[in-house]
This record gives structure tokens, sequence and C-alpha cells, in this order.
């Protein structure tokens, strides 16, 4: 048995109901699978089941890769390397559905980095079945006027439709995390916001986020200085506090900030 790494956020899934139920989200069948973070293989066993046309895996810990290579000798292709050092977009020619119970210490930056690096000509995956630890999930699906709602909020939305598939209870993993977890369901949307530079709307949503309590007038005035005509014409309160105003709002404020730059 391998010892789990916490560094690297190993908790391996052991519930086989679970484990059926997360492959029954999408279609496998014939399909270019990639699986992010497969540990010991119990879901890569079960997508493999469904008959994939192929299934490529992403792992970084050298044991565990070892440990698939003597487990499956059907056709899987390893990558054995850091899934953030990873260009997405070159990985294969085909396009992915992705499947991950993902390193919770790294999720967030997983999921953003894929997002910000979206090619707009062709999207690399067609969806993404993962899993976060459920405060991040809960984050992801919030609304607007909640206390869960922020930067990774609007980044998710604006180029993902997202729903929510399930909640998982500790002890449906071993080693037992001291967390639930979520399921998450993504597709790439086909009609967005166009920005020049998709780091702008990080920007605008790290310094309006960077104080929750307070007004937005003062993050509204570094980046806008005395635009103030630019709030009054998207109806913007600026004694609102930045989880008050919806994910278009911030969308619309990136715009106007890349116009103003140009
Ligand atoms: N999918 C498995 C294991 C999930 S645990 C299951 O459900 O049982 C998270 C997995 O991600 C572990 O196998 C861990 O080694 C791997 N991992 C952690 N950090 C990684 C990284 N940066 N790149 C690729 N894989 C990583």
């Amino acid at each position: 048995m391998i010892k789990a790494k916490k560094s690297l956020g190993q908790n391996f899934l052991i519930d086989q109901n679970i484990i059926s139920k997360i492959t029954d989200i999408v279609n496998i069948k014939d399909k270019n699978i990639l699986e992010i973070g497969p540990g010991t293989g119990s879901l890569t066993r079960e997508i493999l089941k469904k008959k994939p046309k192929k299934i490529t895996v992403i792992e970084k810990d050298d044991r565990l890769v070892d440990l698939l290579k003597d487990k499956f000798n059907q056709d899987i292709e390893f990558i054995n390397k850091d899934v953030l050092k990873i260009d997405e977009n070159n990985l294969n020619n085909q396009i992915l559905t992705v499947f991950g119970n993902l390193p919770y210490n790294i999720s967030t930056e997983i999921l953003s980095k894929w997002i910000l690096n979206i090619n707009p000509k062709k999207v690399w995956f067609n969806c993404l079945v993962l899993m976060f630890q459920k405060e991040v999930a809960d984050r992801i699906i919030s609304k607007f006027n909640t206390k869960e709602y922020g930067r990774l909020t609007i980044l998710a939305n604006w180029r993902l439709n997202i729903k929510k598939i399930m909640d998982i209870k500790p002890n449906s993993f071993q080693p037992k995390p001291k967390i639930e977890s979520t399921v998450l369901f993504f597709e790439p949307k086909k009609t967005f916001t166009k920005f020049k530079n998709a780091k702008n709307l990080e920007k605008i949503t790290r310094i309006f986020f960077m104080h929750r309590r307070k007004m937005i007038k003062k993050p509204f005035k570094q980046l806008f200085n005395d635009n103030e005509n630019i709030a009054s014409e998207l109806g913007i309160d600026l004694n609102l506090r930045p989880q008050n105003l919806d994910f278009k709002t911030y969308y619309e404020l990136t715009k106007r900030y890349e116009s103003l730059r140009s």
C-alpha cells in the first residue's frame, strides 16, 4: 500500500458508488479522456471500463505512475509531470473530456490557469468534471451579494457554464480529509465577453476585492481615476461593497478599463 503524501493533496477515492456516479456524469465511450491526478487509479479503472477512445493521465508522483503502469496494461498515456507546468492547449489535437479529483491545495490555481489560457479559437476540452473541497466549489457557484462571491466566481463564470453535481463526505476517501468535497461539471460558454487580455479581468477583480468590507469608491478611483461617469453609465453605486456587483458588471468594467488604456 502506498503511503499518501499530504504535500500532493493525496486523498484517494474509495467509495465505489461515488466513483460510478462520477463516471456516469458524461458519456465516456469513444471519447478522448484526460484525467488529472489519477492517484491509485480508482477513477481511472472505472473510466477504462466505459471504453474511451484514449485516456491520458497527468500524475506528478513517480511512485503512483509506476503503480499505475503495473496495474493497467491498457492504452494509457502517462504524463509524469506537474499539471501546472503543462501547456494544456497542446496536449492533444483532439477535444478532451476531463476528469479530476484534484489535489485541493492547487485546485483553484489549476482552474484559474486553464480559464485564463483558453485559446479563443479552439477550446481544448468539451467538459470538465472536477472535484474540489466544498468550500471552494461553493465559491465557484456562488451568486453575488453572498459572502462566498468573489474573484474565482467571476473568473469561472466568464468562460464556463457550471453545474453542481454532488457533495461527497470525507469517509469516501482514504485517507479521510477533514473537509467535505463537491463535484462540479463545467462546459465552455459559446458566448462570452471578449477582452483584449483576460489578465485585465484578474487585475480588476484583484483590486476591487482587496477589501471586501469597504466601499468600492477607492478601488474604482485607483483604476478609473476620476471617470465617475463610467460608474453612472454602468449604474454602479460606489457606496456598494465588491460582492454587490454581479459578474456582468465586472466584465463591463474590464472592457471600459481596456478601452481607457488603448
Ligand atoms: N484521482 C485519485 C487521486 C486524487 S488525489 C482518486 O480519486 O483516488 C490527487 C492526485 O493528484 C494525487 O494522485 C496526487 O499525486 C496528484 N497530484 C498532486 N499534485 C499534482 C500536480 N501538481 N500535478 C499532477 N498531479 C498532481
